[in-house]
Parts: C-alpha cells; structure tokens; sequence
C-alpha cells in the first residue's frame, strides 16, 4: 500500500478555505504561512504574461530559462537545471541517485517535504535531531559514520528555524564524500551560499527557488546548480515539459527588473529585524533569529496551539507546528511592515488574554 506516504505531506492552509469558515472576504486575510512575498509578483510580470501566448509547448532544453538563471546565479549554463518549483529538483536528484531502501540523512525539524519525497521514493530517512536551540548538532554529526547514508540533505537558512548551517558542520560532511543537497530557498535574504564550494566539492548539489523573494510561488519555478555531468543526468529524466511559458515569461520579466526585487528585499530584511527585536520584548515569548523571511517562535507559558487558533480568528494564518520531541511552535511569514503591525498587536493581545 503506496497510500500511507500520502498522507505525511501537510501544505499549508488555503486562505480560501480559512475566509470561507470565518465567513469573511478571502481579501482581508492576512497570509503569513507560506513565506511568499508579500508585495505579490511585478507589474512587468503582470504584463508579459498577459501578452505571451500558450499554444505551443515549451522548450525541453530549458535554454533561455538557463541563460537568465545563469546571468542571475554567475554560474555555468552547463551546472543547471529548473524544475516546477525547488521542490521538483529535491524529487529528481533522489530519484536519479538513489535506490529504494537507501538512507538520506536530514536534521529534524526541518521542512517536511523532505519525509514525504523520501517516503514517495521507498527512501529511509535517518534523522539527527536539532539541539534545543533548533542547531545541527555537530557532536552527533561528527560521531555519526556518514558512510552509512546515501545522500544528506540541509536547509540553509533552515525552514523553520531560520539558521544557516555552519561552515565547519558542512565541510565535515562534504569531505565524507557524501552526496549532499544543501536546499538554499531563502538564500537571497541570507545572501549567503555555498555555491563556490562546488569547486572543491562535486558531490554537492544546490536547489534554489523562485517562490519566496521573486514572488511567484504559483507560477512553480526552481533550479538546481550542480556538477555538469550531474546536470545532463537530471536533464535526461526530468519531465519534458515542466517548466511552463507562463514560468519562463514571468522569470525573464523579474530578473529584467530585478532592482524592484532588491529593493523589496531590503523592507522585508528591516521589517524581519525588526519584528525579531518586538518579539524578543513580549515576556515568555522565545523567538528564534532567521536569515529568512520567517520568524519561528514559541510561547513558554501559553498553548501555541490557542495562539494560534486565536491569530487564525482573526484572520492571520501562520504556522503552527508540533514536532516529535521539540513540541509546538508558530511560524510567522514577513509581511509588510503594515501586516507585522497587526500581527504583533493580535499577537500581544492573545499573549494578554
Ligand atoms: C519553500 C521551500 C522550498 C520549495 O519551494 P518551491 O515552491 O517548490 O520552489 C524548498 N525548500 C524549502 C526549505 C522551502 O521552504
């Protein structure tokens, strides 16, 4: 039975389906649960769709796809490959590399899609929990025989705790000679990336996304950047097509424009320290640092899961988790500086309740 793996996989909540059940305008949500950009994706994105025409199918090779992932990224056109969504990539490097019953190694708790590709695969995930602080542990990791697993996969920044993995804990790895796949969604808000390590490392495997800074999360558009040979793998069996016009329009469009995007970013970097700053001012609340667009965070005293239904009550969607061992927690997505206002006013007042 292939149906017990289908249900581990929990998206996030639909703001059609919240409006729906509070019985208010889908509108006036406040959608802070998927760490999308909140100024929603460019005028000239806007435009060029509309003006594109979608009769013929796209072009299998990915060419100008991956000549302005190349200009974007500084890397070979011959290292990359775009997938529907970053989350297409991850499924595509573990079939290509791995066997069923191989063991890949994560760092729970991190982002959950990786269990469900894993299960979807007949793949056995080993774990090294976090520490208390939500770190890699490197004492775990350097007791830990890295010849026992198959491929390592790492989040950085980590989705959810924002943190960006340690140089010394991946070079520990990476010398093992392991397969890894260091999963950088965030990296345009941490600036931070190991693609240079490529030069020294060929087992190791990058995946980045459009769906958070370049705001276009529906459109499903992500990349991998790794080893040549790897690539021209990837390339052989990835689907033909799947990477639409409507994908490919939108990312010639941003990347046209990019100065909107940065200057965007930079608000949403000052608004992330800054709601970091007001949360570490609400007594019993423990916020975890990002070089994300999310803040993770926890009430000591209060039951997150209220705080939660209370955020959702009044029409805030975060995220609320329970992980294994680690218990429960909320992560909020970056807003404008206008939705962390309110955020943090409804937030204060369920803390006060
Ligand atoms: C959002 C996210 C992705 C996937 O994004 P796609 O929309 O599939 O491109 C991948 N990894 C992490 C850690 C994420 O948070």
């Amino acid at each position: 039975m292939k149906n017990k793996i289908l249900n581990i996989y929990q998206a996030a909540e639909s703001p059609f389906l919240l409006a729906k059940r509070l019985g208010i305008n889908e509108a006036s949500i406040i959608k802070l649960n998927a760490n999308e950009n909140p100024y929603g994706c460019l005028p000239s994105v806007q435009k060029r769709l509309a003006k594109a025409s979608y009769h013929q199918y796209p072009d299998h090779t990915q060419r100008k796809i991956k000549e302005y992932l190349s200009g974007y990224t500084n890397c070979a056109l011959e290292k990359l490959i775009a997938g529907s969504g970053a989350d297409e990539i991850i499924d595509l490097v573990c079939r290509l590399l791995l066997k069923p019953g191989d063991r890949v190694l994560i760092f729970p708790p991190c982002f959950p899609y990786y269990e469900h590709v894993l299960g979807l695969n007949n793949l056995t995930s080993v774990s090294i929990n976090r520490t208390n602080q939500l770190l890699i542990d490197d004492e775990q990791v350097n007791s830990f025989d890295l010849s026992k697993v198959s491929l390592v996969i790492i989040a950085s920044p980590n989705n959810p705790s924002g943190d960006l993995v340690k140089s010394s804990t991946l070079k520990t790895i990476l010398d093992a000679g392991v397969y890894v796949l260091l999963d950088e969604a965030y990296y345009e808000f941490s600036k931070v990336s190991c693609q240079e390590w490529q030069l020294n490392y060929p087992n190791l495997i990058i995946c980045r996304t459009l769906s958070k800074m370049f705001g276009l999360a529906g459109l499903r558009l992500g990349y991998g950047i790794m080893e040549p040979n790897l690539a021209k793998q990837l390339h052989k069996i990835k689907p033909p097509y799947n990477i639409t016009i409507a994908a490919e329009e939108a990312l010639i469009a941003s990347i046209d424009d990019l100065s909107i995007l940065q200057q965007q970013l930079v608000k949403i970097i000052k608004t992330r320290d800054l709601l970091f700053h007001k949360l570490t001012k609400i007594p019993e609340i423990k916020a975890f640092k990002s070089e994300a667009n999310f803040i993770l965070f926890k009430s000591l005293k209060k039951n997150n899961q209220e705080i939660y239904n209370f955020l959702l009550s009044k029409g805030i969607l975060t995220r609320f988790y329970d992980f294994p061992k680690f218990g429960a927690y909320i992560r909020v997505s970056v807003g404008t500086a206008e939705q962390m206002e309110i955020f943090h006013q409804e937030l204060s007042s369920a803390m006060n309740n």
